[in-house]
């Protein structure tokens, strides 16, 4: 089983796949924990190509290949292997944030972004959750971590307003794989939401 979650910066998406495989681990599941990009040596290299130094470096659709780039190695060493083996991959991002920050922040470009995910990847996953998050408290939140500051510098308030709107409509395109949860509340309460929804779903 193949279970991503998603959403804008400070969404709480990352504490909440950990907290999910930790429950799905004490059911006696065996738990693959990745996140993109990402989640194999050269998809993590790859990751620092893009994230680190001049946002500049590469042009929107070098970047596009990037991704793209690390994402079919991503699944070819770590998430294809893992479903063969009978595991559940929880990944923190996947094509869906693609869609959304590649294919909207500088320019619409989806549609180029839709050509290679299906040339090089054609994958989806079985179960996405959107952690769908008020973006004000969202980047508040990233902000808030450690070393996160430079990595936000262009990522203000409109843009997040525009990510969340786009990861809505995304849950609106792929209905029969997305559940969206109200990730304005407290930790607890929105993992109680996941596990309700992934238990139901792995049944
Ligand atoms: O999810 P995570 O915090 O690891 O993402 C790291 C950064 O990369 C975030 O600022 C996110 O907005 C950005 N990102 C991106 N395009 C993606 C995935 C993540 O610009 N496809």
């Amino acid at each position: 089983t193949f279970l991503t979650f998603e959403g804008i910066d400070g969404s709480g998406k990352s504490t909440q796949a950990r907290l999910l495989a930790d429950h799905l681990r004490r059911e006696g599941r065996d738990v693959i924990l990745t996140r993109e990009p990402g989640g194999s040596a050269g998809a993590e290299e790859i990751r620092n190509l893009v994230l680190q130094g001049d946002p500049d470096r590469w042009s929107a659709e070098t970047e596009i290949l990037l991704f793209t780039a690390a994402r079919r190695d991503h699944l070819e060493r770590t998430i294809e292997p893992a479903l063969a083996a009978g595991k559940v991959v929880i990944c923190d991002r996947f094509a869906d944030s693609t869609r959304m920050y590649q294919g909207m922040s500088r320019g619409d470009l989806r549609s180029l972004v839709d050509q290679l995910h299906n040339l090089m990847i054609g994958r989806e996953p079985d179960l996405t959750l959107l952690i769908d998050m008020d973006p004000e408290t969202g980047l508040s939140r990233a902000k808030g971590r450690q070393g996160a500051e430079e990595r936000f510098e262009d990522f203000g308030v409109d843009l997040q307003l525009q990510m969340r709107a786009g990861f809505l409509a995304l849950a609106d395109e792929f209905q029969d794989r997305f559940r969206v949860v109200n990730g304005n509340r407290d930790m607890d309460s929105v993992a109680q939401d996941v596990t309700d929804i992934v238990m139901t779903s792995l049944r």
